[in-house]
């Protein structure tokens, strides 16, 4: 069973180095007689997420606290996937069943507690978009802008990091919505995406600008009305000079701050006094009851191609720290899927 394991904990941002892959001892491909619910996963896709990082630090050392257990050195890794069950006690899941949620980063993987899994049941749709846009990154999309921006026709949003698992979504959805949209991202490609393929009405390379702020008022000269807010740091601070009075910003995300030893300050917070913005954070996993609204949403938009989705594949587990720790340069093009075995 071949792995990816945490050598140590990480301080800053992670490196290839941070990782081992392993191979485990030879293991059954049986759920054992002692475990009363355990499904045997062989997993297909995992899914490279920013918030990985966040579970590397020494746990005393980290800011994220809720929802996840930190990752221990020596162990493999975590985070969400789409697998196939082997074998199942668990009455909700059969052996050939498809499923997504969290498991090792590893080929098998022995799941004890498998109920937070969830069944696939479309197949018409490639499977590895169950680690993108029909899995957790979807799921955010779709809670961030539809259930804590509460978006009106005509509004206008700016999205950063916008040509990623999250981002490229949220602006196909607020254009399915009737608003303007911009994004901002860090290259030419994806700008070039944003435009041409997600539909955004513009978009700008935020390493070539100067100043954000001077950026942002090119772009939205009467003021934004909604900030999907991927990203923190100077972003942010841009942002909160050009919200209009009764904005709202979704926090979904503020990667530029993830693997910082010192937080980053955010200079122009008190624009959410005088703008009487609603700024709001959220967490995608507190929103799970509401999957198969978001699935009736969704999956006729993807089959009358009023979607589209871009991933950037890696093959292999040997591959996976490259693709994982990419994600803090950028070199991600699209939602980073990584694939341990195509069935
Ligand atoms: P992406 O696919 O967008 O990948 C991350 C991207 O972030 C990179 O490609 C890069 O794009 C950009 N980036 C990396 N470092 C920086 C930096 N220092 N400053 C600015 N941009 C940077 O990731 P996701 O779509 O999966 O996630 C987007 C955000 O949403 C993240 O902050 C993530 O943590 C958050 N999230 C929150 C959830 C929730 O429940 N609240 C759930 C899922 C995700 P570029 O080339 O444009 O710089």
């Amino acid at each position: 069973n071949k792995q990816v394991l945490l050598k140590d904990y990480v301080s800053g941002s992670p490196k290839e180095s941070d990782f081992i892959i392993a191979t485990d001892k030879e293991i059954s491909l049986e759920v054992p007689e002692s475990s009363d619910n355990g499904v045997l996963l062989k997993n297909l896709y995992l899914s490279c997420d920013p918030y990985m990082s966040l579970l590397m630090p020494k746990p005393a050392n980290s800011t994220f606290e809720d929802g996840f257990s930190h990752y221990t050195p020596g162990s493999p890794i975590n985070g969400y996937a789409v697998s196939k069950v082997l074998d199942s006690k668990h009455p909700k899941f059969k052996k050939g069943d498809l499923v997504w949620g969290i498991t090792g980063w590893e080929e098998y993987s022995l799941i004890a507690e498998p109920d937070s899994l969830f069944k696939i049941e479309h197949t018409d749709i490639p499977l590895s978009y169950y680690t993108g846009l029909l899995g957790m990154p979807g799921m955010t999309a779709y809670v961030g802008f539809y259930e804590v921006c509460k978006p009106k026709k005509g509004e206008k949003v700016f999205i950063s990091a916008a040509a990623g698992a999250v981002g490229q979504l949220v602006g196909q959805f607020a254009k399915l919505a009737g608003c303007y949209v911009v994004g901002s991202a860090g290259s030419k490609q994806k700008i070039d995406l944003l435009k041409n393929k997600f539909g955004f009405d513009d978009a700008f390379n935020y390493k070539e600008e100067q100043d954000l702020d001077a950026a942002l008022k090119r772009y939205f000269p009467e003021g934004i009305d909604i900030y999907f807010e991927n990203v923190g740091g100077k972003t942010l601070d841009a942002a909160l000079l050009n919200m209009k009075s009764h904005g709202r910003i979704a926090v979904c995300g503020m990667i530029s701050h993830y693997n910082l030893d010192k937080p980053e300050r955010v200079h122009n917070l008190a624009h959410v006094l005088y703008k009487r913005i609603r700024m709001e954070g959220f967490a995608v996993y507190e929103y799970y009851h509401l999957y198969p609204k978001f699935l009736d949403l969704v999956l006729p938009y993807i089959r009358e191609n009023k979607i589209t989705y871009v991933e950037d594949i890696a093959e292999g587990l040997e591959n996976g720290p490259a693709a994982l720790v990419g994600l803090f340069s950028g070199r991600n093009v699209g939602k980073q899927v990584l694939v341990v075995a195509r069935e």
